[in-house]
C-alpha cells in the first residue's frame, strides 16, 4: 500500500515532527492518549517503535460451510437477528445472528453494553474475525472483531485497517482494543513515514541485506504479505541502527577522553618497594594487568580501564599497587566501593601495604570521616560530596561496581574538574554482549587465574530433608576450627518480613541448633559500624558461625571460612550466588557450598553444582533472568533499546559494534554527507558530546 505523502504537508502546516505528541494525530484526544501514555507511547517515534507482537492473515474470506472449527476464520455475512439478553444486575447478552450464500452461524459476546447492539441491524454486512466453535448445533463465534462493509452486494469489500490484509496484532492496553490501536497505528504511519529519514549509508545497508528504515516500519506494521525473511529483516534493521548508534556514542565516548591531557605518572621504583613487601608474589596474570594499568597512568591520556577478574583473582592488590605509582608522585587517589563494610575493609589492607610506602590513607564513608585530607582516600559514594575536597586528584578506582553503566561514570567524572584516569574494577564475569553495551568505551583487561592457593569450591545442593546431615557437616566443620557463612537472602519487597525470618532462623540455630557456638547476625539494615564491627570480629576468628544477608555479596575475605550454607537458592541469580559462595575458598583449605533448595531442584540450581567458570555462569544468568534482572534492576546505566535486546540480538550487537568501529575510522567526526543524519541520531542519544569532541 502507498501512504499519500502527507507529511510534507502536515509538516508545512504545523511542522509535525517524529517528537510531536501523538495527541497531533486525528483522532487522538486526551482520554486515548493517557492509555497510550501508559504503555510508554508519547510521540509519534514511541508509536513507531510499538512494533506488532504478531499477524493475522485476513486476506482470505472463508464461506461459512468450509470454516475449519476451533480455527481464525474471516467471515463475509449479513445480519439475520439481533438478540439481547439481559441477565438482569445490568449484565447482557449479545446474540446476533448472520449468514451468507453457504450457512449460518451466532455471534456472540458476553457481557455486552447496550451500546453494541446499536452497530448491528438486520440486513448489515460484515467483515467479522474469530475463532470459530460448536455449540449447541450451531456455529459460534465469540466476541468476535467485526467491520461493517459499506460496498453494495456482490462488490468486493474494500481493504481496511482490520481486513483484507495481513493484519498486525499489538500488545493490548486496558480499556484499548485492537482495533482502536490498529486504527491510530494506520494514522501514526501514515503522518510519521514522511518523516522518517534514512540514517545509515547504502554500502552499510547491502553489506548486511539491511532494508531502509522507512520501508521497515511499514512493512512491520502493515506487511503485505507474511513472509518470515523479510519481516525478519525489517526488525534487524530497526534493531541495527538502534545498537549502531549506541556503539557509534561509545566510541565518539572513549575518543573523546582520549583527546583529553591528564597527568601521566611514571612509576619511579615505588612498584618494586610495594611488591617487596607483599607475603606472595603476583600472578603472571596480575602482573600483566599491572603492567596494561601502569602504560595507562604513565601516558597524559587519561585511562578508561575496566578490570575484570573472578572473587578472589587479587584485583584489589593489583589496583593499591598502581595508586602506589600515583601516590609517589605527590597525587591523590579515590578508591570508592559500593558498601561501608568492603570500604572499611580496603582501607584496612591499604594500611598494610600502602601505609607502610610512607602514604596516607583516610576512610571517608556516611560515618567516617577518617583522615579525609589523606592522599588515598577509600570510601563510599560518600567520597564525591562536595563537603570532600580532592584538589589533587589523579586516579580514581571503582570496585566491584558493575552497575556503573557510562552514564553513572561520566556524572563521577564530571565531579573532578579536569580529566582524571580512571580503573573500574569488577569481579562480575560480564558476559560480552552486556559489557560491549555497558563498558563498551573502556578497555579491557582480565585476571583469568587465580592466586595458585586457591582451593577449588564443591558445591552440592541438598534437600529440606537433609538437615540433620547439614548441621552435622557445620558442626565437625566448627570443630576443626574452621569458619562459616549461613546465608539467608532477603526478597527485596518483603524485605521486613523476610528479615524477622532471617532473625528467627538465627535464633533457632542459636539455642537449639548449635547452642555450644557462638553465632552472630549480620544484615544490611545495622548501623554501619556495627556491621564493620561483627566482620572484624569474624574476621578474627572470634566466632565462627555467621548468619548474614546478601551484604558480604562484595569482597568480603575471610581465608579461614570454608563452608558456606545458601538458603532459599532460588531467590538468587546465578551470578550473585557465584560472588557470594568466592567468599569461601580463600584459605588453604578446600571449601564448600551448599544450596538448600526449598523447592524441586531446577536446571538453574544445577548450573552452580555443574561449574565454577563465573563467565558460564554469567551467560546463563543473563539468558535466564535477562539483563535488567541480571545487573539489579535499578541505576544500572544500561542504555534502553526499544526493540533490540542484547541477549536475543547478540550477535547484531557485534555486527554493529563492528561497523561503527569501521565507518569512524573512514569519517571520523560523521562529516559525509550521508552520515549526518546518523551523526544527529548519535547526538540525540548522547547529547552534545560530538560537538564537543568536534571543537576539542
Ligand atoms: P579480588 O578483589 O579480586 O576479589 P583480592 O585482591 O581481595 O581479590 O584478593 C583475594 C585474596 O587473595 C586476598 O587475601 C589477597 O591478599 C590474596 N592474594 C592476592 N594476590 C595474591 C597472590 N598473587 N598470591 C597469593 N595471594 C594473593
Ligand atoms: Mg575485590
Amino acid at each position: 500500500m502507498d501512504w499519500p505523502d502527507f507529511g510534507i504537508l502536515a509538516r508545512a502546516m504545523n511542522s509535525l515532527s517524529l517528537e510531536s505528541s501523538l495527541r497531533s494525530i486525528k483522532g487522538i484526544g486526551p482520554q486515548l492518549s493517557k492509555l497510550l501514555e501508559k504503555k510508554g507511547l508519547s510521540s509519534l517515534e514511541d508509536a513507531l517503535y510499538f512494533l506488532p507482537r504478531t499477524y493475522e492473515d485476513r486476506t482470505r474470506i472463508t464461506p461459512i460451510a468450509k470454516i475449519a472449527l476451533n480455527s481464525q476464520a474471516t467471515v463475509l455475512a449479513s445480519v439475520l437477528k439481533v438478540r439481547p439478553i439481559y441477565l438482569g444486575r445490568g449484565a447482557s447478552r449479545l446474540t446476533v445472528s448472520v449468514k451468507d450464500e453457504t450457512g449460518q452461524m451466532d455471534l456472540v459476546w458476553f457481557r455486552a453494553t447496550p451500546y453494541l447492539q446499536k452497530d448491528f441491524s438486520v440486513g448489515d454486512r460484515f467483515l467479522l474475525y474469530g475463532q470459530v466453535q460448536h455449540y449447541r448445533g450451531m456455529l459460534q463465534m465469540v466476541h468476535p472483531e467485526y467491520e461493517k462493509v459499506v460496498a453494495g452486494e456482490g462488490e468486493k469489500p474494500k481493504t481496511s485497517a482490520n481486513f483484507g490484509r495481513i493484519v498486525p496484532i499489538y500488545s493490548e492496553t486496558e480499556g484499548l482494543f485492537q482495533k482502536t490501536i490498529r486504527r491510530l497505528m494506520g494514522e501514526v504511519l501514515k503522518a510519521s513515514l514522511p518523516l522518517v529519514e534514512e540514517s545509515l549509508p547504502d554500502s552499510l545497508r547491502e553489506r548486511h541485506h539491511l532494508p531502509k528504515l522507512r520501508e521497515s516500519f511499514q512493512g512491520v506494521h502493515f506487511p503485505a504479505n507474511l513472509n518470515d525473511a523479510t519481516q525478519s529483516a525489517w526488525v534487524k534493521r530497526i534493531i541495527f541502527e538502534e545498537f549502531f548508534v549506541l556503539h557509534l556514542g561509545l566510541l565518539l565516548n572513549k575518543r573523546r577522553q582520549q583527546t583529553c591531557r591528564t597527568k601521566a605518572f611514571v612509576d619511579t621504583g615505588i612498584l618494586q618497594k610495594f611488591k617487596e613487601q607483599l607475603p606472595f608474589s603476583f600472578t603472571e596474570d596480575q602482573s600483566e594487568a599491572l603492567k596494561a594499568i601502569a602504560s595507562d597512568l604513565a601516558s597524559p591520556r587519561p585511562m578508561a580501564r575496566l578490570l575484570q577478574g573472578d572473587v578472589g583473582s587479587g584485583k584489589t592488590v593489583v589496583a593499591l599497587a598502581a595508586a602506589s605509582v600515583v601516590l609517589s608522585a605527590g597525587s591523590q587517589v579515590a578508591l570508592m566501593v559500593p558498601t561501608e563494610v568492603l570500604a572499611q575493609q580496603h582501607f584496612l589492607t591499604a594500611k598494610r601495604w600502602v601505609e607502610p610506602l610512607g602514604f596516607s590513607v583516610g576512610l571517608v564513608t556516611q560515618s567516617s570521616r577518617e583522615g579525609s585530607e589523606s592522599q588515598l582516600l577509600i570510601g563510599t559514594q560518600a567520597l564525591f560530596q562536595k563537603k570532600i575536597k580532592l584538589p589533587n586528584l589523579g586516579f580514581v578506582i571503582v570496585d566491584e561496581q558493575h552497575r556503573f553503566g557510562v552514564e553513572q561514570r561520566r556524572a563521577l567524572l564530571e565531579k573532578s574538574s579536569k580529566p582524571v584516569h580512571l580503573l573500574m574494577m569488577t569481579a562480575t564475569p560480564i558476559p560480552r554482549t552486556l559489557s560491549l553495551t555497558l563498558f563498551g568505551d573502556l578497555d579491557l583487561t582480565q585476571i583469568a587465574s587465580k592466586p595458585l592457593h586457591r582451593q577449588p569450591i564443591q558445591t552440592r545442593i541438598l534437600l529440606e530433608r537433609d538437615r540433620p546431615r547439614l548441621y552435622q557437616k557445620i558442626r565437625s566443620a566448627i570443630q576443626q576450627g574452621q569458619q562459616v557463612y549461613v546465608i539467608y537472602p532477603l526478597i527485596e519487597e518483603s524485605e521486613k518480613l523476610e528479615l524477622k525470618s532471617a532473625t528467627q532462623m538465627f535464633e533457632k540455630l542459636q539455642k537449639e541448633i548449635f547452642p555450644e557456638f557462638k553465632l552472630r547476625l549480620l544484615h544490611g539494615r545495622m548501623k554501619p559500624s556495627e556491621k564493620s564491627e561483627i566482620l572484624a570480629a569474624f574476621h578474627r576468628n572470634e566466632f565462627p558461625l555467621l548468619v548474614s544477608t546478601t551484604v558480604i555479596e562484595v569482597g568480603i575475605d575471610v581465608p579461614n571460612a570454608t563452608l558456606m550454607i545458601i538458603e532459599h537458592p532460588e531467590r538468587l541469580g546465578l551470578s550473585q550466588m557465584h560472588q557470594l559462595r568466592g567468599r569461601v575458598g580463600r584459605g588453604k583449605l578446600s571449601s564448600e557450598c551448599i544450596l538448600v533448595a526449598s523447592g524441586p531442584v531446577t536446571e538453574r540450581l544445577r548450573v552452580m553444582e555443574r561449574t565454577d567458570n563465573g563467565f558460564e555462569i554469567a551467560d546463563e544468568d543473563l539468558r535466564i533472568r535477562g539483563p535488567g534482572q541480571f545487573l539489579g534492576t535499578q541505576q544500572h546505566g544500561l542504555p534502553g533499546f526499544r526493540v533490540g535486546h542484547i541477549v536475543r540480538d547478540a550477535s547484531l550487537l557485534e555486527i554493529a559494534r563492528q561497523e561503527a568501529e569501521g565507518l569512524l575510522k573512514e569519517d571520523p567526526n560523521l562529516e559525509a554527507s550521508e552520515n549526518l543524519k546518523i551523526k544527529k541520531l548519535v547526538e540525540g542519544f548522547w547529547g552534545n558530546k560530538i560537538e564537543r569532541l568536534n571543537r576539542g
